[in-house]
């Protein structure tokens, strides 16, 4: 036990891994081709289990398995309640072992123990919320010309191919199934390698809560082979991607041969907006969980923070005094704050930034520098004095270090905070009502934070401007992008 606050906190102990193989029509399989690949725990950089990879052969079994649920069977025939109930109940489920799937997303994923038990909660809210609206998705009846009823209904767009990264392993797959299950869609989800277990668990769960065989399939294995086969698969109707911006490219071109709907959550380089006139003590701690939440590896980390130049000085001064006793360790550790990086090709991939923007001549304020030889642990790091044509200024990061650039007023940062092809989310500092507004209208981005940074809820729409998406995940907006409008119209004369 250690003690933080007054609080007493302790270390949470190794899971048990209880699945590895794949999911498919409810049973639990080999792949065809008998592969496997190994997962790592990010905090030792040691191998914890040999999980089984798909082929494309074992993607065409579950798309055949999740076409066939689609198209006959209880789910096809089922009332939209009582998908809703499955929904409520395999929420529940997960509640029920929360504290099991938050300890296997730490051990995987390296997020602290903390922030997963975080993300469980969102997980649940997201499918008990979509739950709620499986019996509410209603068509129209439209007022034609002639003597004629015409209505529309919306139907299920059909197999969903859902594509998912490692960042937030659970709540992605909340994200992509809540709305899909509750417009009557198969699943056949494709993890990120990197973190292939926790689905495993949901989905054994789902089964206990009664989903029929083939609506939910598993096939863990890499972007390459098993994702491209989801891509390509004529099977597929839609997919429905959260990754990398150059992984989108590729998924858009491939789907075009088969025309598949595609929605993408790509990344980002969120524009934090800090002015003269906030609370800068809110400020401060709210651009710091902007940037180091989850070691910075969210799409919407506030990763270019500018700074009104009047305070320039003394906010990356207090920002820095909080980095240098950001507590980074195991994860599993209740009183950590900052955990490892997910891989060792992550921990490269920010080592290489840290040392080109010094390059480039930003002043390294703190941190960039890797900590321990074991697991992928990195200090928190602010570089001061950056330009924006600089390569920190300009790439998605995805670890704790943010650019500090300085601007005098709202005209001039808003053009600099639109000046990049990403268009995730943003944020804004300030007590000036007037200014807060006009930042959000102007600033071209899906999510817009005022006073606050990384408030994302279930409820609400989530999406990307420009390259950083298309479509939207989260609230009622979602449904739109897992149903299709078909008019039906009736001859009455
Ligand atoms: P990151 O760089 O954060 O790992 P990626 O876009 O590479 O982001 O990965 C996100 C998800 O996309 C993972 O599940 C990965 O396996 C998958 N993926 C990667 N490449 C492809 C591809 N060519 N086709 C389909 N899925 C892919």
């Amino acid at each position: 036990m250690a003690v933080i606050g007054k609080k007493a906190v302790k270390k949470v102990s190794t899971p048990k891994i209880k699945r590895t193989k794949l999911l498919i029509n409810n049973k639990w399989v080999d792949p065809v081709e008998g592969g496997s690949f190994k997962t790592y725990n990010p905090a030792t950089g040691e191998v914890i289990a040999k999980v089984a990879e798909a082929s494309a052969k074992d993607v065409d079994l579950a798309v055949k398995a999740a076409r066939k649920a689609l198209e006959s069977g209880p789910w096809a025939r089922m009332d939209a309640a009582d998908r809703g109930k499955l929904m409520f109940k395999l929420a529940d489920l997960i509640e029920k072992n929360a504290e099991e799937l938050a300890v296997l997303e730490s051990y995987n994923c390296g997020k602290t123990i903390t922030d997963a038990r975080g993300d469980l909660v969102g997980t649940i809210n997201t499918l008990r919320y979509y739950a709620g609206w499986a019996d509410k998705i209603e068509g129209r009846t439209v007022p034609v010309r002639g003597k004629f009823l015409s209505y529309t209904l919306r139907q299920p767009v059909g197999v969903i191919g859902q594509i998912i990264p490692w960042n937030f392993p659970l709540l992605m797959l909340a994200w992509k199934w809540g709305p899909a299950l509750a417009c009557g869609n198969t699943i056949v989800l494709k993890p990120a390698e990197q973190t292939p277990l926790t689905a495993l668990r949901v989905a054994e769960l789902a089964i206990e809560a009664g989903f029929p065989a083939g609506v939910i399939n598993i096939v863990n294995g890499f972007g390459e082979t098993a994702g491209n086969a989801l891509v390509i698969h004529p099977g597929v109707d839609k997919i429905a991607f959260t990754g990398h911006v150059d992984t989108a490219k590729i998924i858009q071109k491939k789907a075009a041969d088969t025309l598949k709907r595609t929605t993408f959550e790509l990344g980002g380089k969120s524009p934090n907006v800090v002015f003269a006139d906030c609370d800068i003590d809110q400020a401060v701690e709210g651009a710091f969980h902007a940037i180091y939440f989850h070691c910075g590896q969210c799409c919407t980390a506030g990763s270019r923070l500018f700074v009104e130049q009047k305070i320039q000085k003394e906010f990356v001064e207090r920002l820095a005094a909080k980095a240098k006793q950001r507590k980074v360790g195991d994860p599993m550790d209740e009183s950590t704050q900052q955990g490892p990086q997910v891989s060792q090709e992550q921990l490269d991939k920010i080592l290489h930034y840290v040392a080109l923007g010094q390059r480039e001549g930003a002043k390294l304020v703190t941190g960039g520098q890797r900590k321990g030889a074991k697991g992928y642990f990195i200090e928190p790091t602010i570089f001061d004095g950056v330009r924006d044509e600089m390569a920190i200024a300009r790439d998605e990061i995805f670890g704790p270090v943010v650019s500090v650039l300085p601007f005098k007023d709202m005209d001039e940062v808003v053009a600099r905070a639109n000046d990049t092809f990403y268009g995730l989310a943003a944020g804004v500092w300030t007590k000036n009502l007037d200014k807060a507004h006009n930042y959000a209208a102007a600033v071209k981005a899906g999510t817009v934070w005022v006073n606050c940074y990384h408030i994302v809820d279930t409820t609400t729409p989530f999406g990307g401007f420009k390259m950083s998406g298309q479509g939207r995940e989260n609230g009622e907006e979602a449904l739109d992008h897992y149903t299709e409008t078909k008019t039906v119209t009736v001859n009455l004369a």
